[in-house]
């Protein structure tokens, strides 16, 4: 299979404002954290519907005399991830097709965890797919089904398709935003003036001065269009799963994600490490950015003081020109340095969310030492990373994840820490909103609420991961 066929994405959509493509921009600029390989608007001025898409930054793909190329009071928008093998600019979206109907733009983050049977069911058929992403499976769905309206034909469409989706779907004049059932991946509806706004985090809605309305429920697909706003449940009712992970690293701190906000759940998690995990240390570092405010939380409650103990740098993009002559840990230094005053002759404690791979957290245990730690401690604000995502995280294969391979004492000594404590799983779920349930959990405990996809006996391979904290 393609190992393309996976994205962490953000969408943004909105209907009923003059300045619709802008608003965009704006609104996928705040989400630019969920995904930096590309990034796309569509925009609909009722009759005809514009689409500019690139790779890189949103503040690199789009500038005023593009925005201005996409008039229209209606838009939607997407940031995806950098993800393996799929960095085609034809895999960025949205994608906008014209089909018997007239045309339709989508965009979606998650994955379609049975995309690879529909896509050799819809090819055998005679479809023909320009991407290699799961997306374009929705709309071979919708332009083959048998109904008479766009909005069931969108329903047909879902009700063939298993995973994860937060989609923002448009027509001519017509948005649509629609979660999956089990709700894995966020998305919020909210107004600004008498414009409404879809997208997946509350950050990019506080950006343009908007107001949250509420979730756009597990299983709920919400359509806009002249005549106001109507809500339909068109899909069996199942239990709430959404992503753990997003609160423990994906989403911004300043969003309020299923409800809870995300940097008080952050804290609250490095409080508990504290309670889980507790040493006699000196000071308090986190790993930048993803590790503030767990190591503030467990600072809180251990009463270790909190220091900036490393600092990242702004302006390192994700390619660099690596010195011909190897220079050890060179991609870990150029984005964190260490502040020796603060670290040196000191028992150090350092917090970060996860450990996947290990090897960044190897590096830095390393340059703490370098910059003059006396001891230092790990402390991480989930549990052992042991299984891959299926539905919209981009993980490695279970095989190169550390936590498969080895013990906590183990990856304590590859790692080359005086000590390392993850957060239980019955911590974290005691933590605010996930104490009430209704989490996904597989990558912790393996408890995956869709089947994984399967090729013959194999389960599917996960893609390269590339991450390591690039902006968040
Ligand atoms: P590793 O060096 O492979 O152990 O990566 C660990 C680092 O990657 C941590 O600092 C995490 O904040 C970060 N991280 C964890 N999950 C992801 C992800 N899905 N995408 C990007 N970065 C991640």
């Amino acid at each position: 299979m393609s190992t393309s066929f996976r994205d962490e994405c953000g969408v943004f959509g909105v209907f009923g404002d003059s300045e619709a493509a802008n608003l965009t921009y704006l609104g996928l600029h705040a989400l630019q954290h969920r995904g930096q390989e590309g990034a796309g608007i569509a925009a609909s001025d009722g009759s005809l519907i514009r689409t500019r898409r690139g790779l890189g930054l949103v503040g690199d793909v789009f500038s005023a005399d593009h925005l201005a190329e996409l008039p229209g009071t209606m838009a939607i928008g997407h940031v995806r991830y950098s993800t393996a093998g799929g960095s085609s600019p034809l895999n960025v979206q949205p994608f906008t097709v014209r089909y018997r109907d007239g045309q339709v733009s989508v965009a979606h983050n998650g994955n379609l965890v049975n995309a690879v049977e529909l896509k050799a069911e819809l090819e055998a058929r005679g479809s023909i797919f320009n991407t290699t992403s799961d997306t374009e499976v929705i709309l071979h769905l919708i332009a083959g089904s048998p109904q008479s309206t766009f909005v069931n034909r969108l329903v047909d469409a879902l009700a063939r398709v298993s995973g994860a989706y937060s989609l923002v779907v448009m027509t001519g004049d017509t948005l649509v935003a629609v979660r999956d059932p089990m709700g894995f991946r966020p998305l919020v509806l909210g107004k600004r003036g008498d414009a409404w706004v879809v997208c997946s985090e509350t950050c990019a809605l506080s950006l343009i001065d908007g107001e949250l309305v509420r979730e756009v429920e597990p299983g709920e697909m919400v359509i806009i269009d002249a005549d106001g706003l109507q809500s339909l449940r068109p899909f069996p009712e199942q239990p709430r799963r959404a992503c753990i992970f997003e609160h423990i690293y994906f989403a911004r701190p300043d969003s309020e994600v299923f409800g809870e906000s995300v940097y008080s759940q952050r804290v609250a998690l490095g409080r508990l490490l504290a309670e889980e995990h507790p040493v006699d240390a000196d000071v308090v570092v986190p790993v930048p950015d993803s590790g503030i405010p767990g190591a503030l939380g467990f600072a809180q409650r251990s009463g270790i003081q909190f220091q900036v103990g490393l600092l990242r740098s702004r302006y390192v993009g994700r390619t660099f020109i690596e010195p011909s002559q190897q220079i050890r840990d060179f991609g870990v230094k150029l984005k964190l340095s260490p502040l020796h005053g603060v670290l040196r002759g000191k028992r150090v404690v350092v917090v970060d969310d996860s450990i996947v791979r290990g090897t960044t957290s190897r590096k830095i245990v390393r340059m703490l030492r370098q910059a003059g730690a006396a001891e230092v401690h790990l402390r991480i604000t989930a549990p052992p990373t042991t299984g891959g995502c299926y539905y919209g995280v981009d993980t490695p294969n279970r095989e190169e994840l550390i936590a498969h391979r080895m013990d906590v004492a183990q990856i304590c000594a590859h790692l080359g820490a005086d000590s390392l404590g993850y957060l239980s799983l019955e911590g974290l779920r005691t933590v605010q909103g996930a104490g009430r349930g209704g989490y996904c959990e597989a990558c912790f405990s393996g408890d995956y609420p869709i089947a994984p996809p399967q090729v013959g006996e194999d389960e599917v391979q996960l893609p390269l991961f590339q991450g390591n904290s690039q902006e968040n």
